[in-house]
């Protein structure tokens, strides 16, 4: 429908909206240097902490959502961006699988407030960092610390067509081999999370002669199990088979206990 005003079509709104993160998700967005004008032109930026502190008030088009529930106050805060939101994405590591602050929710949370604050009583923190999906519905998440800038564009320019956006759910390993990458871990031994990691970042790390860590999270029914197992024949201990998978994503479901599993055999 037109604005009675001037004629034109309203612009969808689009906010952005920061947790418990390091903004880097954010910035990525704004490193989409030759395409931010476009996409600004297209949509009608709402509330955008990193570049502005204006805010239209909502309800929104699209809201995208960096960063994990890690406080009282995230909670909240999520639950009212759901409400205010029709189309809700969870962007990043931190937004889909909790972050590299999940790291926490292997540990005793209360001990390490006590060790890092020198005033703990102050500290309102949830015993664990997770995902958006935890606590309210998503309708799209974009994997990766950071997340992937050509992901980003094509989740946008679908959202604004009305269509699906085309995002990999197939592994990293299969974008390697289409980039003409020797493996790392069949030529040299060296340990890869790429056979269960989510395709996006164009094998970045193995195109430069190192293993994957992993920063795009698990790929769609994964094998982590299996990787695990050959990463022991490799000669890697349990400890560093375990911390292999506790890096960004070490929340997200199919890495959270592999290597204790591998342990119980
Ligand atoms: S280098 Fe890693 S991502 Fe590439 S094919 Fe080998 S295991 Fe897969
Ligand atoms: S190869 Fe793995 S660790 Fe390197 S950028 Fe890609 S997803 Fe991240």
């Amino acid at each position: 429908m037109s604005d009675p005003r001037n004629g034109k079509r309203p612009r969808p709104k689009l906010a952005v909206w920061k947790l418990a993160s390091c903004d880097g998700c954010q910035l990525s967005l704004l490193d989409c240097e030759d395409e931010l004008l476009a996409v600004a032109g297209a949509v009608e930026i709402a509330s955008f902490p990193e570049v502005s502190r204006a805010e239209i008030a909502g309800p929104y088009d699209v809201s995208l959502v960096e960063g994990s529930i890690t406080t009282p106050h995230d909670l909240e805060r999520i639950q009212e961006v759901r409400r205010q939101s029709r189309v809700l994405v969870a962007i990043g590591a931190c937004a889909t699988a909790g972050g590299i602050q999940a790291l926490r929710n292997f540990a005793d949370v209360q001990g390490l407030v006590g060790a890092v604050y020198g005033r703990p009583e102050y500290i309102r923190t949830l015993e664990r960092s997770t995902p958006v999906s935890d606590h309210v519905p998503v309708d799209y998440e974009l994997r990766g610390c950071p997340i992937s800038k050509a992901q980003l564009l094509e989740l946008v320019t679908a959202l604004l067509a009305g269509r699906a956006p085309d995002l990999p759910t197939s592994s990293l390993c299969q974008e390697c081999k289409q980039m003409g990458v020797v493996c790392v871990m069949v030529a040299h031994g060296t340990p890869c999370l790429g056979p269960v990691t989510q395709a996006g970042c164009g094998a970045l790390c193995p195109a430069l002669g190192r293993g994957c860590f992993g920063c795009f999270g698990p790929m769609e029914a994964p094998n982590p199990d299996s990787l695990a197992a050959r990463w022991r024949e490799l000669g890697l201990t349990p400890e560093a088979v375990e911390r292999g998978f506790h890096t960004f994503n070490a929340w997200a479901e199919p890495f959270r206990d592999v290597a204790r599993r591998e342990d119980g055999r």
